[in-house]
């Protein structure tokens, strides 16, 4: 039987509290929400107005509008104020001891059959349900941040929720404009259990100085084409509020990839709990606001003058990477020399990029002289040799290791004393491409992604043995190309692969288990976390095989115990079902 739900009543009006409370009441329901002291109500009202106010100031919200909706919502510090809600939402801090209280304390006020829900993160519904009389009417009711914005609601059954507690939630969760998923109870759920990893992983790159907090945003943002980078969205959720979601989630399942980046308790106990504090990793004009301020991890721009000579690039190589890495150079004004196995497979590199660079001039993205300059530019050649002018040689052929190095071996000699020499491999060691030459210390990794003429990320890699002046001279030609260039160390995965590979292989091993379906993570990821796709269809289109050889590398470089394949990723790619190009991978494909 549906129930319905005029009142809702809210727990504690933070961060979440307050987006849940906005939804809710522009979707013309009630709202009465409580908190720990008046001053507290004061500020939750006025985040709350702060939002609308926001959204009348980019016309997305009328002043009419906007007085109905802040008209329906109150505050009060008495849980006795929620005894006439159908609904209630606890959404105090993510430590158990706290949402075992408030839930006492709701149990206390509301009617028998009001429907009572936690917006926990990870903790484990059940132990948050027991301290009711009623917990057969307690779920769990993840909204995800920002709750007015992101449409994916969880719905935590129990063991013992009632079937028609959970009907009633999807049908509330619909009528707001909300698209539930229904999971059980288990910590993290679907969106956190493969979100917090990363996110923890991200910021233990930080820790480490492997790189810095900016370089690992630009990396995920421009090569993986996230919405924001990891770090910004660990500010954006709060530190205390990812602090006790790792250790939730570190409790289930004692892995330590999961145990919580020990800075992350430095910086909460600081204060410094995020954008809400106004300061985090990074450091925000105002409490609330998302405007950073600039500190001192921001490097100087890179110097032109350092490439200012720079006419010639050589390309090795005549795949998808080298084509891609061709069209760029050769729009950025240089000029190219090809080189392949064969002067046919060279030339093939030239039409492709003729024919992208046509389509860009239908689309009336690049004039038809530059077209005609740019193709002039590229010299395509099967002999080794012809690179000798390059100023720079990229080197983007097949991803082995003997192969590079017996490229590498072979080009030095040939190249002038002050050309510089990179590899765009994905995985293997820089550094035994360039110790196979006779100038290690003008070796430099240059990792674009895949299209190259689309996606803006490069991952400029120096090895220990880099010069400096290299370093700056792979700065300005990035900025040179039009490109992103974010500074890693030579290590398996860099950024981006470190980051990525990981994640989808834990979603793997979720489907694996039977928590969900490959739709129902894909809608989580999407609809949660705000990914342009979900995993599944990531992996269906990266290629299960690829994605299989990059967490194998990631595997034997890092050691990490739960970086092991997906026993289910390795069947699949046995039986050829390797993604879109196959026809079948986690999807099929007509
Ligand atoms: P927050 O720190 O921004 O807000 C918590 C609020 O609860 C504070 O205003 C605090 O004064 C109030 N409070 C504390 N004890 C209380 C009590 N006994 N009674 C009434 N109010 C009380 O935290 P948040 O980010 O809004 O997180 C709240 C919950 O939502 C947590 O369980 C968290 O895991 C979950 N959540 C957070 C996010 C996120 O991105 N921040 C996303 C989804 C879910």
């Amino acid at each position: 039987m549906t129930q319905s739900i005029e009142k809702v009543g809210i727990v504690g009006c933070g961060t979440m509290g307050s987006g849940i409370a906005e939804i809710v009441a522009r979707h013309g329901h009630q709202v009465h929400f409580v908190e720990v002291d008046d001053r507290a109500v004061e500020a939750g009202l006025e985040r709350i107005e702060g939002s609308l106010e926001r959204q009348v100031s980019r016309e997305k919200l009328t002043s009419d509008d906007r007085d109905d909706i802040r008209g329906r919502i109150s505050g009060s510090t008495a849980f006795e104020d929620l005894s006439d809600c159908d609904l209630i939402v606890e959404a105090v801090p993510e430590v158990l001891s706290l949402k075992q209280e408030a839930f006492k304390r709701i149990d206390e006020v509301a009617r028998e059959d009001t429907i009572v829900a936690t917006n926990t993160s990870s903790l484990p519904v059940m132990d948050i349900a027991v301290h009711t009389r009623r917990p057969n009417r307690v779920l769990g009711f993840h909204f995800f941040n920002p709750a007015p914005v992101m449409k994916l609601i969880e719905l935590v059954r129990t063991v013992v929720t009632d079937e028609d507690v959970v009907n009633n939630a999807r049908v509330f969760a619909e009528s707001i404009g909300k698209s539930p998923v229904v999971v059980g109870d288990r910590r993290g759920f679907i969106a956190n259990q493969l979100l917090f990893p990363y996110l923890n992983q991200a910021i233990g790159m930080v820790e480490t100085g492997y790189a810095t907090k900016e370089d690992i945003d630009h990396a995920m943002r421009f090569g993986a084409g996230l919405p924001m980078g990891p770090v910004a969205l660990v500010d954006l959720v709060g530190l205390d509020t990812m602090l006790g979601i790792m250790n939730a989630i570190h409790s289930q399942f004692q892995d330590t990839r999961f145990a919580p980046q020990p800075i992350l308790k430095q910086l909460t106990a600081a204060g410094f709990r995020g954008r809400k504090d106004g300061r985090g990793f990074y450091s925000y004009e105002e409490p609330g606001s998302s405007r950073t301020l600039p500190d001192d991890d921001i490097r100087a721009p890179a110097d032109p003058d350092t490439i200012a000579a720079w006419r010639t690039i050589g390309v090795l190589g005549t795949g998808t990477m080298a084509t891609g890495i061709t069209e760029v150079c050769a729009k950025a004004g240089y000029d190219v020399i090809v080189r392949g196995r064969s002067k046919e497979k060279a030339e093939k590199v030239a039409a492709s990029v003729s024919k992208s660079m046509q389509r860009m001039v239908e689309k009336g993205r690049m004039s038809e002289e530059d077209m005609v300059a740019a193709l002039a530019r590229i010299k395509p050649t099967s002999e080794l040799e012809d690179l000798a002018p390059s100023d720079l040689v990229i080197e983007a052929v097949a991803e082995d290791l003997a192969i590079k190095k017996d490229l590498f071996s072979d080009l030095a000699p040939i190249l002038r004393e002050d050309a510089v020499l990179s590899t765009t491999t994905s995985s293997l060691p820089v550094i035994e491409c360039a110790m196979v030459t006779d100038r290690p210390d003008r070796v430099v990794g240059l990792h674009f992604f895949n299209p190259a003429a689309i996606m803006k990320l490069v991952e400029i890699v120096p090895t220990v043995r880099t010069e400096d002046v290299v370093l700056e001279q792979a700065r300005a030609f990035v900025d040179k190309v039009g490109k992103v260039g974010v500074l890693c160390p030579d290590r398996a995965g860099f950024i981006v692969n470190t980051l990525l590979f990981p994640y989808l292989n834990d979603a793997v091993k979720m489907l694996e288990s039977h928590y969900a379906t490959a739709e129902e993570i894909d809608k989580a990821m999407k609809l949660g976390a705000g990914y342009p796709m979900g995993p599944f269809q990531l992996i269906d289109i990266v290629g299960l095989d690829v994605t299989l050889a990059i967490i194998e590398t990631l595997h034997r470089e890092f050691k990490e115990p739960s970086y092991a394949p997906a026993p289910l990723l390795v069947h699949m790619v046995s039986a050829g079902y390797l993604g879109k190009k196959a026809g079948r991978g986690f999807y099929v494909y007509t």
